[in-house]
């Protein structure tokens, strides 16, 4: 079938796909590139899995690190287009640090709420573009504080007129629009690589699922049925798949246990969007631990050469649950989106090193000895 996706080749970053997104003037659009991010076939860990073919959209590859930066653009942008004083969000680390990025290039204040356990990596790399951070106490393992916030964050946002960054549907709909433009540039590779049986996402807040899977409808046209989208959340936070799975109306808050960042929310805001496209038929739920997430991102790093976020190497695991369960098979095709780099994570990086880093230092006479 022949898709229509209309790009604009004059125009970086996710603004090559302006005809697709919210009206923003040429002057108010704030790229650094964002997006274009490639979709690379995996050599080793396709056979390890037992399944045909799998494909890694570079999510990593963006300008701070994770696809949030898809959205930071969009979301800055409007500020300006509706001049608005300046942003106001909350952030589990990456998305922050992609608004305080583009906040940074547009010249505009960010006034940024922050999990108590925030990773010390991502606070430090959006301290580094002046947002204004404030930590907030049990933000990030209790949904009533969650709540609080979100609240807080969204009243501040209509009094002081200012943007509000979080990255939800629910709360900012326009700037999550930016998602889609991972699927028109997935939809783009079908031509090369075929079409997969499956996209696996990793699911926190439910607003990538809900954007990516949004971005297949709108350029399917209901003209076939779309892959599959698998929402793959960690075991420790894991409201909705449980929901699917129960078959339940609603998703239940919970007391978040994972430790992987980017995943700990326990009341996800899009939650009832993926929800319902589970329920559609239009994909199936996953869930593993933190260390099947830790194992897969080890096994990436070192058979693939890619480094990437927990978040993102869970995506693999979920395949591994999927071929266990006989949802693929030696001859499926699945994309994992690899949403965040690896360096964002430092504690995960001091526990999974701590064995290799005490490096012997050779005399340079005895190095041919060794
Ligand atoms: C934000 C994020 C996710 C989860 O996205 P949601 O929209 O919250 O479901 C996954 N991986 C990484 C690296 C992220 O930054």
């Amino acid at each position: 079938m022949n898709f229509q996706i209309i790009e604009i080749n004059n125009n970086l970053g996710i603004w090559k796909y302006a005809n697709h997104l919210p009206n923003v003037k040429n002057k108010n659009r704030i790229t650094l590139g964002e997006g274009n991010t490639p979709l690379i076939e995996s050599e080793k860990l396709a056979n390890e899995l037992g399944i045909g073919s799998l494909f890694f959209k570079m999510e990593l590859m963006n300008p701070t690190g994770s696809y949030k930066d898809r959205i930071a653009s969009l979301g800055v942008s409007l500020s300006l287009e509706n001049k608005k004083n300046g942003l106001i969000g909350t952030s589990s680390g990456n998305a922050g640090t992609s608004f305080a990025a583009y906040a940074a290039r547009a010249g505009v204040s960010y006034d940024l709420f922050v999990l108590e356990n925030i990773s010390e990596a991502k606070l430090q790399q959006l301290l580094t573009y002046n947002a204004n951070v404030k930590k907030v106490k049990r933000f990030g393992t209790s949904p009533q504080v969650g709540d609080k916030v979100f609240n807080f964050i969204i009243e501040q946002g209509k009094i002081n007129n200012k943007e509000v960054t979080i990255t939800a549907y629910k709360f900012n709909s326009e700037a999550m629009e930016a998602v889609r433009t991972i699927s028109y540039e997935i939809i783009k590779e079908f031509e090369r690589v075929g079409e997969p049986d499956a996209v696996f996402v990793p699911v926190g807040g439910g607003g990538l699922y809900t954007g990516i899977w949004k971005g297949f409808k709108e350029i399917y046209k209901n003209n076939k049925p779309i892959p599959n989208i698998v929402a793959v959340q960690a075991e420790g936070c894991s409201n909705i798949v449980t929901a699917w799975r129960k078959n339940l109306k609603d998703i239940q808050k919970i007391i978040s246990t994972t430790k992987i960042s980017g995943l700990q929310v326990p009341n996800p805001p899009d939650g009832k969007y993926v929800l319902s496209a589970l329920q559609g038929g239009d994909g199936w739920g996953e869930t593993a631990t933190d260390e099947e997430a830790w194992k897969w991102q080890e096994l990436l790093a070192e058979h693939e050469g890619i480094l990437c976020e927990p978040a993102a190497a869970i995506t693999l695991a979920g395949i591994q649950k999927a071929v266990e369960a006989g949802r693929l098979h030696s001859q499926s095709k699945a994309i994992c989106i690899l949403t965040g780099a690896g360096y964002k994570d430092q504690q995960r990086l001091n526990n999974w090193l701590k064995n290799k880093r005490n490096l012997p230092i050779y005399e340079i006479n005895y190095l041919e000895e060794i």
